[in-house]
Formats: C-alpha cells, sequence, structure tokens
C-alpha cells in the first residue's frame, strides 16, 4: 500500500506514526514544505510571555523518528497539485524545484490551515504578522524586544493568550475585536466582563466593537484604523481565525462551505482513497450533532490516529468533539467545553443556563478559592450542552468531565449524582459539579412548578 501524506504537523505526523504502527509494510512518504514538523504553537505565547524557556521543547517528533518508523520524509517539498483519478500528485523539491509526480494508492490530506488574511487595505504591512506556525513564531520572538506597542487583532483564545502575554512582558498592548466581548465563542457574558476587567487591571486596552478598516504603515509604525478609531502600534498581529488549506482536492471532494473536507467516521473523504484530518477537515460536533469547523490540535491528533487504524479498511470510528478549550490568563484558569447559552440559542435549541460560583472546597479549611461555573442543558430532555468554569483554583479537569458527559449524552440529573469523591482537602460532599447540576435540576423544577 502506497500511502501519500500531505502536511506534517500535528495530524500528518499522527497519522504517520500509527499507520506504520497498524501497516509496517506500508509505503509511506510525507512531504511538508516546511522544514520542521509538530511544532505546538501553544507554545508562542508562552515563551513570549516568559512561561516557556526553550522554544526547542516546543517539538514533540522530528522527521529522523518518523524515517527510523520506516516513513520516506520530504521536507521542503510543496505538493502542488493532486489528480484523484490517476491517484497521483505532483510536487516540487523546494530546494531544486524539480517537479515529479508520484503514485499514491491512498492520500492523507493533512494540509491543516492558514490564518484568514481578509482583504483590508495595507493588510500586507512588514508590520502586520501572522501567528500560525514556527516561522511566524521566529519573527515574533525577534521582534518582540524592539516592540513596545502591540496591537493583537482577535479576541479568540489565540489573541487572547498573545494579550495576556504581551502584556506580562510590559508591552503596551491593545487587543482589538469586531464583537462586543472577548472570547464571544467559548464563553457567556459573566465570564468575559471577568476576563475584560482583568485584562484592565493588567493595562490592556480593549478595543472591542470596532472593525479594522485598513493599516497605515510609516517608516517606525502602523496605523490601524477600525470605524470608531486609530491605533498606533509598532506591531500589529492578526488572530481572526483560520481557514482550511484544502484548495488540493477542490471540487474533487465533498467540502463544508470554508473548505472543510467533509469525511464519514472513519475519516474517509466522499473519495475512498483520500482521508482526512486535523485543520483540514471538519469535525462531528456532539453538542449539536452537525458537521462544524473548529480548528484544535486535540482533534487533529485523534483524527490523525484514526486515519491510520482505518486507512485499509474502516475500523475505529471517529468519537466527535465538544470542542473542550482552556486558557489561563493571569493566573486564573478559564475552560469551557460544548455551547455556550449564547451559541445554543442561536442553533435554535430549547436551551437553559445556569450559573453558580461556589468555593471548591469547605470554608473551614486554611484556604478556600471560588470556582465560577455555567451549565448549559436541554430542559425537555435534561441533557447536559455545554459547561464553563473559572477560577484560581485549577478546574481544567472538570471541564474535562463536562466534556465526558456531553460525550455520553448524560443528563444534569446524571451530574447531580454522580459518585464523585469527598474529602475535605479537595471538595465538599458534593463535588461543585454536583451542586452545579442541582441547581439546574431546581430551575427546571421551578419553572415547571410555575408553568
Ligand atoms: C497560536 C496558536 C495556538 C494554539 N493553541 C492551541 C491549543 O492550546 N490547543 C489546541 O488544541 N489547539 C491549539 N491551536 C490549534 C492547533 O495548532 C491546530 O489545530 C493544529 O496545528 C492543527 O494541526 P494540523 O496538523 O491539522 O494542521 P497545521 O498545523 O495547519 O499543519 C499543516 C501542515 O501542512 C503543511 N502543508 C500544507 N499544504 C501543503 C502542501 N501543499 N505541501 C506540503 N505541505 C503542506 C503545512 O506546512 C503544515 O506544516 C493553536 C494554534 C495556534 C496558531
Amino acid at each position: 500500500m502506497k500511502v501519500v501524506i500531505i502536511g506534517c504537523t500535528h495530524a500528518g505526523t499522527f497519522a504517520t506514526k500509527q499507520i506504520l504502527t497498524e501497516h509496517p509494510d506500508a509505503e509511506v512518504t510525507v512531504y511538508e514544505r516546511n522544514d520542521v514538523i509538530s511544532f505546538l504553537s501553544c507554545g508562542i505565547a508562552l515563551y513570549l510571555g516568559g512561561q516557556v524557556k526553550d522554544p526547542q521543547g516546543l517539538f514533540y517528533s522530528n522527521p529522523q523518528e518518523l524515517a527510523e518508523l520506516g516513513a520516506t520524509i520530504k521536507m521542503r517539498h510543496d505538493v502542488k497539485s493532486v489528480d484523484n483519478v490517476a491517484h497521483t500528485v505532483v510536487v516540487e523539491d523546494l530546494n531544486t524545484h524539480e517537479t515529479t509526480t508520484v503514485l499514491y494508492d491512498k492520500l492523507v490530506m493533512t494540509t491543516g490551515s492558514w490564518p484568514v488574511i481578509p482583504p483590508i487595505p495595507g493588510i500586507d504591512s512588514d508590520r502586520v504578522k501572522l501567528c500560525k506556525n514556527w516561522v511566524h513564531a521566529q519573527t515574533l520572538f525577534k521582534e518582540a524586544p524592539t516592540a513596545k506597542r502591540i496591537a493583537v487583532i482577535g479576541a479568540g483564545y489565540i489573541g487572547a493568550e498573545l494579550a495576556e502575554a504581551y502584556s506580562l512582558k510590559g508591552h503596551e498592548v491593545t487587543l482589538i475585536d469586531g464583537e462586543d466581548r472577548v472570547m464571544p465563542k467559548y464563553f457567556d457574558q459573566t465570564f468575559t466582563t471577568k476576563i475584560e476587567a482583568n485584562y484592565q487591571n493588567h493595562g490592556v486596552r480593549l478595543a472591542l466593537n470596532q472593525r479594522v478598516q485598513s493599516f497605515e504603515t510609516t517608516t517606525d509604525a502602523v496605523t490601524i484604523h477600525t470605524d470608531k478609531d486609530a491605533i498606533t502600534a509598532d506591531l500589529a498581529i492578526l488572530c481572526i481565525g483560520f481557514r482550511p488549506n484544502t484548495e488540493l482536492v477542490k471540487g474533487k471532494v465533498d467540502m463544508a462551505q470554508n473548505g472543510a473536507i467533509l469525511t464519514n467516521d472513519y475519516m474517509q473523504s466522499s473519495d475512498p482513497d483520500i482521508f482526512a484530518a486535523g485543520d483540514a477537515a471538519a469535525v462531528h460536533y456532539n453538542p449539536t450533532g452537525k458537521n462544524a469547523y473548529i480548528p484544535l490540535a486535540t482533534n487533529a491528533v485523534r483524527q490523525g490516529i484514526l486515519v491510520g487504524k482505518n486507512i485499509a479498511q474502516p475500523t475505529v470510528k471517529y468519537m466527535g468533539t465538544q470542542s473542550s478549550s482552556g486558557l489561563a490568563l493571569y493566573g486564573v484558569s478559564i475552560c469551557s467545553t460544548g455551547l455556550t447559552y449564547e451559541a445554543a440559542k442561536a442553533q435554535g435549541l430549547a436551551a437553559e443556563q445556569v450559573i453558580v460560583e461556589d468555593n471548591y472546597r469547605p470554608e473551614f479549611m486554611p484556604t478556600t478559592t471560588p470556582v465560577l461555573m455555567s451549565l448549559v442543558f436541554d430542559p425537555n430532555t435534561r441533557q447536559i450542552l455545554g459547561g464553563a468554569l473559572m477560577s484560581d483554583y485549577d478546574i481544567s479537569q472538570s471541564a474535562n468531565l463536562l466534556s465526558v458527559c456531553i460525550q455520553n449524552q448524560n443528563t444534569i440529573d446524571d451530574l447531580a449524582m454522580v459518585d464523585m469523591l469527598f474529602q475535605p482537602n479537595f471538595d465538599r460532599p458534593f463535588n461543585y459539579l454536583n451542586i452545579l447540576a442541582q441547581a439546574a435540576q431546581e430551575k427546571v423544577a421551578k419553572a415547571t412548578a410555575e408553568a
């Protein structure tokens, strides 16, 4: 079996390893246009903020490791076209500019995504940077010391992390977004109001509810003109989302509207010999039961493994995702999974929400810490649709538990009473998640009594 893998960051690395684990005799050739593999972009902000000291630690694999497993690794090779009828790809060696045509039995599209770059006048300025891969990371690392004023455009989780990192290092940071709240896709307003206050307490200027209309670059600065303001900075970083890199198979396989490759449960596209994983592919979003585009490394590594398990024949099904994610801003852990209340309503779902704040363990202990929690659920089926937690205490594993509840279609009644350990070092006789779900039960009971 000749397997060609295009792109080797997370989905490609995991697919390569799993294919060779399942099929040691497979002839696997990997084409990657860059000269590194497996770079963890999540480390960019951690390095800029000073938490990660050595960026080399942000790689967990390398071409040699994959070659030792039996893969042929072609770094600095760009796949230019795919002919799915002839089962060939045309590849350019970026060092010699030689092109070759290569046959495949199975093709794996792990071509990932690229930052959205809207056609805004002046956006091609040298002072407007991207934040996606190792090349971008090196530029940001190099320029950080001399850029006093930083404008981060896009207050999703990547922009949110960059704004924090730069502010911690004493830069003058402005965080710009067209929405009127930070991270609105991940958190409802009770949470984002607190997150915004935290930014302001750390000197980050929030320029929300305003759209960038043009960039004006002079010799020593860039001015970002929005519909409300003009913000001058030494550097602007564009973080307004990602688009799948799937031009190579456009018109050859079924795609979502944004170009994400649609796959079946076995990561197989509408062409049975073309598989897709990671940011190039759509995901199955369990809270809605629909396809969605959620470019996360969590999805990329899981889907990459599934490509390996299913490449010869459908074997292991994809479980879908809750889009669970978390970040730590100024020492506060903020995690979410599934739908926010706002998103559930926008999807037309019959959603209800409870928001509870409670100390994670009894007050008689030497210390305790409040945890702000949200639970989104369907009041008719009582099924859990989403949740969020925020605390100075590490609540990340509780968000993971909520993710499992959504995955398993648990109800608020399941979560209200499910067995969780009690010991005052950790929690109360009812864990704070039990208490959150009990509040949801009470809300439904009250609404039913009043109806
Ligand atoms: C700043 C930042 C922070 C992030 N933090 C997190 C986080 O904390 N948690 C999380 O889960 N996710 C995070 N993500 C998202 C995560 O990085 C992506 O979901 C992940 O990189 C997707 O992996 P991938 O392998 O599918 O695609 P990509 O990382 O996009 O890699 C695709 C690869 O394909 C190569 N390629 C594309 N086309 C061709 C071609 N024609 N020929 C040859 N090679 C090609 C590219 O060079 C690239 O190396 C973050 C992303 C960024 C940018």
